[in-house]
């Protein structure tokens, strides 16, 4: 059973693993610095590596005795440009293409790996490569591709981003998605992200590809406006939500994008599913020691708007300080999490509504210092854990995977247990794991609240809430 040396943050951190942060050592100490969960890009990666860091991840876990979750992020049809020439510099001002046909990229243009969105284009549209490095305008179409202007010039790479507010994707999924599903899945992946989720549809052509037992559970990442538009359809099938604010950036009007943040955490929490907020949270400590104010103030204000977890991208992944930015988000995060807002929430599941308000009310009333709950499939956790209650909630559960899916819900650490079967066993293991936690200086007499579901055993019953003295 694992056990805290001191009070754990709530809100959960997500990092990403590349070069910078891929050693045994270094996933180790980014676990201790405050990391919940490792996010495998599948852009990057190749099969021996992926396998080589779940391995990792998974030892990390053993020796820091906390669950610690992998996320695997399908690539999904992200438009890119081809291979540029070495050292091409785009000069502003000047005309540069778009072809559809596949060539090598130079000063004179470029091809795209889905060229058929090309004719979604019109004059007018705006075009981003990279992180909006550079800035085309489309300003005529022909055979042959579009013709563009260059607004903003800039340095052409290999691989860059291509995106555009004037392009509607309706893809089905990548071979390579495919492929990277099958083999997450092969390894054991606890979540899979799913990009450019457009509809519900995409979700499900996902799920129907997710082995029948103990399958991951599917993150939709929100990263273009017809997402943002189905966001509540696309949460229904969906497990979590993702707020990827990088390639959201591109699709809606920047302004817009901290409302859409709000709005989405908002969704979540009253679905009682985790919502991750992502991309550029410390991106200046890519390269620098210390974040900026304005970084500072976006971690806090994710976690005020209620956001279950925090991701780092690039920071962890080719940063040159990995273990400092989990340390400072992991600071910004325990100074901000005591301040989220309260919330009332009513919805569909009656009883389960009921009895989670319930359980955080008589929580604070009779001055609990723990809510325990015993739980199948998370739910009764994560119903409790929107709240964001002041005490922490410990989530006993008989199952594995239960126990990582959980590390994506703010407030809640999982525990693996023994089945339980009868409500004697409830009381006595809630006792062990109390006693054996002893930084939550429980004394002989203190109060904690269970919550469950009965029968025991079964997912969807969340029906119960007990006030036990210890
Ligand atoms: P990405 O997704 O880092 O895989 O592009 C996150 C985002 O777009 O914000
Ligand atoms: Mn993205």
């Amino acid at each position: 059973m694992n056990t805290f040396a001191q009070t754990p943050k709530k809100v959960k951190i997500i990092a990403t693993i590349g070069p910078s942060s891929d050693s045994r050592e270094m996933i180790l100490e980014l676990a201790n610095a405050g990391v919940d969960i490792f996010r495998i890009n599948l852009s990057h990666a190749i099969r021996e590596d992926i396998l080589n860091r779940i391995q990792k991840i998974r030892q990390a876990e053993k020796i820091i005795n906390r669950p610690l979750a992998v996320m695997g992020d399908l690539v999904g049809p992200k438009i890119r440009v081809g291979t540029v020439e070495q050292g091409t510099t785009l000069e502003t001002g000047v005309k540069f293409k778009i072809f559809t046909k596949q060539t090598y990229g130079s000063k004179e243009g470029i091809s795209i790996n889905f060229p058929s969105i090309l004719k979604d284009l019109e004059k007018g549209n705006e075009i981003y490569l990279g992180d909006g490095e550079i800035k085309l305008e489309v300003i005529s179409k022909s055979d042959e591709g579009i013709e563009t202007k260059t607004i903003v010039g800039g340095e052409l790479r290999d691989r860059m981003g291509f995106s555009s507010q004037g392009i509607s994707m309706r893809f089905p999924l990548t071979e390579k998605d495919e492929s990277d599903i099958k083999l997450m899945c092969d390894l054991g992946t606890d979540a899979l992200a799913v990009s450019f989720v457009q509809s519900a549809k995409d979700i499900e052509s996902v799920r129907k590809l997710l082995p029948s037992k103990s399958p991951p559970i599917l993150i939709a990442k929100i990263e273009t406006m017809a997402a943002v538009e189905k966001a509540e359809e696309i949460l229904e099938v969906s497990d979590g939500l993702m707020v990827a604010r990088g390639d959201l950036g591109f699709s809606v009007p920047l302004p817009e994008l901290p409302h859409i943040q709000k709005s989405l955490i908002e969704l979540g929490r009253a679905k009682s599913k985790p919502v991750i907020t992502a991309t550029q949270m410390l991106e200046s400590m890519i390269k620098s020691y210390f974040p900026t104010r304005a970084e500072v103030s976006d971690v806090a204000n994710a976690i005020l708007d209620g956001t279950d977890a925090v991701m780092l991208s690039a920071e962890t992944a080719i940063g040159k300080f990995p273990v400092e930015v989990v340390k400072t988000m992991s600071n910004i995060i325990k100074t901000a999490e005591s301040k989220v807002p309260e919330k009332d929430f009513s919805g569909s599941e009656v009883v389960a509504d009921a009895i989670s308000a319930s359980t955080v009310h008589i929580s604070d009333e009779v001055g609990a210092s723990l809510i325990i709950v015993f739980t199948e499939s998370g739910y009764t956790a994560r119903v409790i854990a929107r709240h964001r209650p002041n005490q922490l909630i410990f989530a006993m559960t008989p199952n594995p995977r239960t126990v990582h899916t959980l590390c994506f819900s703010g407030g809640v650490f999982p525990f693996l247990t023994n089945p339980i079967s009868t409500f004697d066993q409830v009381l006595t293991l809630s006792k062990t794991l109390v006693k054996k936690n002893n930084l939550l200086r429980i004394k002989k007499g203190g109060l904690f609240v269970i919550s469950a579901g009965a029968p025991f055993g079964r997912s969807g019953t969340t029906n119960l809430v007990w006030v036990n003295k210890f």
